[in-house]
């Protein structure tokens, strides 16, 4: 196959579009390089906005403290600029209200077109070019650090000679090609079937599919299944037949709430597979679901557990990355955490807690595991972040 190679030099390259590399690529482009994005699909957001996933989850424990902040919140915000679905936080983001263990956590819902509309703005305004319907494919190493990445688009084959890479595919593809070490999700995934319908009284997101509940979390009370068939989400032909099963699941379900409800109409489906948890880095820590109030010396800062109140965990800076492979850093649902905790560190607050660490961590160095991490931590101060669960008020 010809393989073109582009004239524009760039620091780094964010990979995948979603929450954790919109986050990315902004922390990077803020620090002043010069960042481009790559996402297969032709809009931001990810599961968050063509998965249709739409519920931002909490940023706070559930006992009134709220423990991410940085991206994690300012993208909250932007997601609700021209006003909120459900959910709305007033107790949070008007004052209104306390904020106990009784109170509404701080999440919302959001309208996704907007978001992703409003986030691609965000992108651009910061400098981020951003390169849709472009699929990275390959990567070329030298000396355990990724010397260019293989992207294919309607242009065909071009290569991008860059410094450092962040790994924001959800779906830890680029440490897959590179040769870090990863796993995956060793039950697979349900089938999920989320959409939107309309009627008379607006629209309203349909959520068909429960979340996995890890077997040490199981009350014997769990929602069925869809269908008898689960998905790794690693396999092209296997991902087509999710897509397919998932359409007809909805269009079922439609049906039959139609006759109860004869004006209701489909009105959105999700252009992306619906797949929770597929493969994430064996990074230098791999952070457990039982160590939620510790302290890690080089935390880049906190996520809540959008199940239960009251765990908080402080997220290492060494479960983003693996010293096999230098320049490459993970963000979102690659990151480096055990089984159980992949039900947590998966959702969107986290992807956007972890996307900023990883860009403002690129944006720094070319190699992390020899980086002075203190670095960084002062750096995300300064942006907002706290990290430790000592320093909360
Ligand atoms: C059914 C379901 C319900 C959920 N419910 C909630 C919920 O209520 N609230 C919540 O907070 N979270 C929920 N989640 C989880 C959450 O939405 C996602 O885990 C989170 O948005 C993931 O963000 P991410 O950026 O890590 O990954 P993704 O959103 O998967 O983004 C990765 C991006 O990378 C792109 N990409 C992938 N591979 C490549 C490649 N090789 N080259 C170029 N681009 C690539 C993809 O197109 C995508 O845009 C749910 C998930 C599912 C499936």
């Amino acid at each position: 196959m010809k393989v073109m190679k582009t004239n524009s030099a760039y620091d780094i390259a964010v990979c995948g579009g979603g929450i954790a590399g919109i986050s990315a690529a902004l922390a990077a482009a803020r620090e002043g390089k010069k960042v481009i994005l790559f996402e297969k699909q032709y809009m931001l957001g990810g599961l968050g906005t063509a998965g249709l996933v739409t519920i931002y989850l909490p940023l706070c424990d559930g006992f009134g403290h709220q423990v991410s902040f940085g991206i994690a919140e300012e993208l909250l915000k932007l997601s609700i600029t021209y006003g909120a679905e459900d959910r709305y936080p007033e107790n949070w983001l008007d004052g209104k209200g306390e904020r106990t263990q009784k109170d509404r956590r701080y999440e919302v819902q959001y309208n996704a077109q907007t978001f992703a509309i409003l986030a691609e703005q965000l992108l651009i305004k910061n400098g981020v070019d951003i390169m849709y319907g472009s699929y990275v494919v390959d990567v070329e190493m030298t000396d355990r650090k990724i010397k260019s990445i293989y992207i294919e688009n309607k242009s065909g084959r071009t290569e991008y000679t860059i410094r450092a890479v962040v790994d924001a595919t959800g779906d830890c593809d680029i440490a897959w090609f590179s040769g870090a070490p990863t796993n995956t999700f060793k039950q697979g995934n349900v089938l999920a079937a989320w959409y939107y319908y309309a009627n008379e009284n607006g629209h309203k997101l349909q959520m068909l599919g429960a979340s996995d509940i890890p077997d040490d979390e199981k009350t014997g009370k769990e929602e069925k299944p869809l269908i008898n068939r689960r998905f790794t989400g690693l396999d092209g032909k296997e991902l087509s037949e999710m897509m397919v099963l998932s359409h007809k699941t909805m269009l079922e379900h439609w049906l039959k709430k139609r006759e109860a409800d004869p004006n209701a109409v489909i009105s959105t489906i999700a252009t992306t597979p619906q797949i929770r948890m597929t493969r994430k880095l064996a990074g230098e820590y791999t952070l457990a679901h039982t160590e939620e109030h510790t302290y890690f010396q080089d935390s880049i800062g906190m996520v809540s557990n959008w199940k239960k109140r009251g765990p908080v965990y402080e997220v290492p800076f060494r479960t983003l990355y693996s010293k096999d492979v230098k320049n490459l850093i993970v963000a979102g649902r690659c990151t480096s955490v055990n089984e159980t905790l992949w039900d947590v560190m998966r959702v969107i607050p986290c992807c956007a807690v972890t996307g900023q660490a990883a860009g403002t961590a690129a944006a720094m160095t070319d190699d992390f595991s020899t980086f002075d991490v203190a670095v960084l931590q002062s750096k995300l101060k300064q942006n907002g972040v706290v990290l430790h669960e000592k320093d909360l008020l």
